[in-house]
């Protein structure tokens, strides 16, 4: 009989415009077992998305409230908004022997190492610098020096790679998501005691 075991924490983190979301979203169609949690932000809900579902969408002010609590397992600042992790659902689910799958940017993913260092980290990196821009580009929202800002902070977050255990070039959605699903099993394998 197998020991029973806690889950793990993934964290999938990598420079703004990399295409964090697109793969957590595409990885979370084929893999049922993780779970994922739920941020929490005070950036304004966008057509489409869904209170619970997307983000709990909250005040500034309640925000503050639950870093004073100590009810965040990290919490950043990104393009002017919070964004943070609730801790005490993925308090709960490790516990219960659950996996809990974070998507968080890099600032916040750093916060997480240092209160979770046994936490699996993986980088989503892009092909190049030069198709990072491209994508950066391609959204058509930015102005030339916004994309000229992103790109700054994108080399700068390309430099904190070392501090993770994965890197995952994201070339193609499908190769992406396969590879971190690979780090899935990998990482279970590494735990299997009997
Ligand atoms: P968006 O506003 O486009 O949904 O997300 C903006 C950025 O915030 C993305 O890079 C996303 O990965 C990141 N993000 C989403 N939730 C969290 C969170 O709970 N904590 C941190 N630190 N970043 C988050």
């Amino acid at each position: 009989m197998l020991i029973k075991q806690k889950g793990i924490l993934f964290i999938l983190s990598g420079p703004s415009g990399v295409g964090k979301g697109t793969v957590r979203k595409a990885l979370f169609d084929k893999d049922t077992a993780l779970k994922y949690s739920i941020s929490m932000t005070t950036r304004p809900i966008r057509p489409g998305e869904v209170e619970g579902v997307d983000y709990f969408y909250r005040t500034k002010e309640a925000f503050e409230a639950m870093i004073e609590d100590n009810q965040l397992l990290e919490h950043a600042k990104y393009v002017g908004n919070y964004y943070g992790t609730p801790r005490h659902y993925v308090e709960e689910q490790i516990e219960a022997g659950h996996d809990v799958f974070l998507e968080i940017e890099v600032q916040g993913a750093l916060q997480v190492k240092e209160n979770f260092p046994e936490g699996v980290f993986i980088f989503l990196s892009p092909p190049s610098l030069e198709e990072l821009k491209n994508r950066i580009i391609s959204r058509g929202t930015e102005t030339e020096q916004l994309v000229m800002n992103r790109l700054k902070a994108a080399k700068d977050e390309i430099e904190l790679m070392d501090a993770y255990d994965y890197v995952v070039v994201n070339d193609q959605v499908d190769h992406a998501v396969e590879n971190v699903q690979a780090i899935v099993k990998s990482e279970h394998c590494k735990r299997e005691r009997v």
